[in-house]
């Protein structure tokens, strides 16, 4: 699949930022000046970079190169304080990203819409990919096919457009990021780990606070894991045997659950740190008593959580959503086996924002 070439200004590192000013003939602090107003400031025109000269502003502006964040074409508002955005990229395409506030602000709890100033903390959800190829059976976004990569200057723009939207202090509020939009980021992996580079030498956010979830792309976990700087690791689980996975999940067929297993047992974490396994309960194929079982044995010995999702439904998916027993039996069999397991509570759901129902509904 062909990548975009890199367009524009976001999106060049440090180095790169540093070899276009010296190809114009500027000295070096022109390059850390220009690398300050894109991330740390996040300023959205090169009219607005006051440190520059206008006339190296004017030369940069020659040559193609201004500071462009991906268009908000659309947003949605939910009732419980999410926001859904699509995104046009510089070629037209549009990728979804969606905002999570928590805190006093974030949820208003009677149902009314949340404040937009009063939240504290919240997480942004980014795309990597246009559409994904994996093609999970209950994914919205598989649908889609995948259309071409995002850039690392696309995948920080969406960062960059959500916190200007929302007007957010680094410095006061705590802003998590989680790699789980549309796209599988580990089939866009050198763009996927530029853009978290950036967001953790540029924006300012910790390699703490963002995740990645991948589907099992295992050449990649093994990548990953040797990253000097890496978010935390999220693996869609959501099967409990190579049959089951393998008939939601076709990619279970290239690498199957003992490859992904033994990927997850070798996995270094850091210090207190935990792997995630996320599970998408589908009512009647993978919730039962007995699936659940099999899971304590497979996670057994990893230092881990589960993340049980009941599935969000959507049109042209055939799966349906299990009860809340079945969530609830399913999440006792793994508490009482020691393994933390959490139920997800879908935010966003009316506006076609949970996971999975990313795939750029216009309503
Ligand atoms: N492509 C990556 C990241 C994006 S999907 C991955 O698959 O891991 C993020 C999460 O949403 C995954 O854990 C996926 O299993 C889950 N998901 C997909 N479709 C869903 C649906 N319809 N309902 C609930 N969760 C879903
Ligand atoms: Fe792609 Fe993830 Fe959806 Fe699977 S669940 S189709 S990997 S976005």
């Amino acid at each position: 699949m062909a990548d975009i070439p890199q367009s524009g200004l976001v999106g060049l590192d440090y180095k790169e930022l540093s070899s276009l000013a010296q190809k114009l003939g500027q000295p070096d602090y022109r390059a850390r000046q220009l690398f300050e107003a894109l991330y740390p400031q996040r300023l959205q025109a090169l009219e607005s970079v006051s440190t520059l000269p206008k006339e190296f502003r004017a030369m940069l502006k020659s040559q193609g190169m201004e500071i462009q964040h991906p268009r908000i074409e659309k947003c949605f508002h939910s009732t419980d304080g999410t926001i859904r955005y699509l995104f046009a990229m510089a070629d037209g395409e549009t990728v979804e990203t969606v905002w999570m506030p928590e805190g006093d602000g974030g949820e208003a709890g009677d149902g009314t819409e949340a404040g937009d100033s009063e939240w504290d903390r919240a997480t942004i959800c980014v795309s990597s990919q246009v559409g994904c190829a994996v093609n999970c059976q209950f994914c919205l976004t598989a649908l889609l096919g995948v259309k071409r990569n995002l850039s690392a200057g696309e995948i920080v723009g969406q960062v960059l457009a959500v916190l200007n939207d929302r007007k957010a202090d680094l410095a006061r509020q705590r802003v998590n990021i989680v790699f789980m939009g549309m796209g599988e980021p580990f089939l866009n992996y050198p763009n996927f780990m530029k853009a978290v580079r950036l967001l953790t030498e540029g924006v300012g956010f910790p390699e703490s606070r963002m995740t990645v979830s991948t589907s099992g792309i295992i050449p990649r976990i093994h990548e990953f894991g040797e990253e000097p700087v890496r978010p935390k690791l999220a693996i869609s689980l959501n099967a409990s045997n190579d049959a089951v996975r393998s008939a939601i999940m076709p990619i279970n067929k290239k690498w199957n659950l003992e490859m992904l297993m033994q990927a997850a047992r070798d996995f270094p974490l850091r210090n207190r740190e935990r792997l995630t396994f996320e599970y998408v309960l589908l009512n009647g194929t993978n919730d039962s008593v007995a699936h659940a079982r099999e899971v304590v044995e497979l996670v057994r010995g990893i230092r881990c959580k589960v993340n049980l999702i009941a599935l969000n439904p959507g049109p042209g998916i055939e799966f349906g959503m299990p009860t809340e027993q079945r969530v609830q039996a399913f999440q006792n069999i793994l508490m009482k086996a020691g393994i933390p397991a959490f139920v997800r509570r879908p935010r966003g759901r009316d506006i076609y924002a949970a996971c999975g129902q990313l795939k750029r509904t216009v309503a």
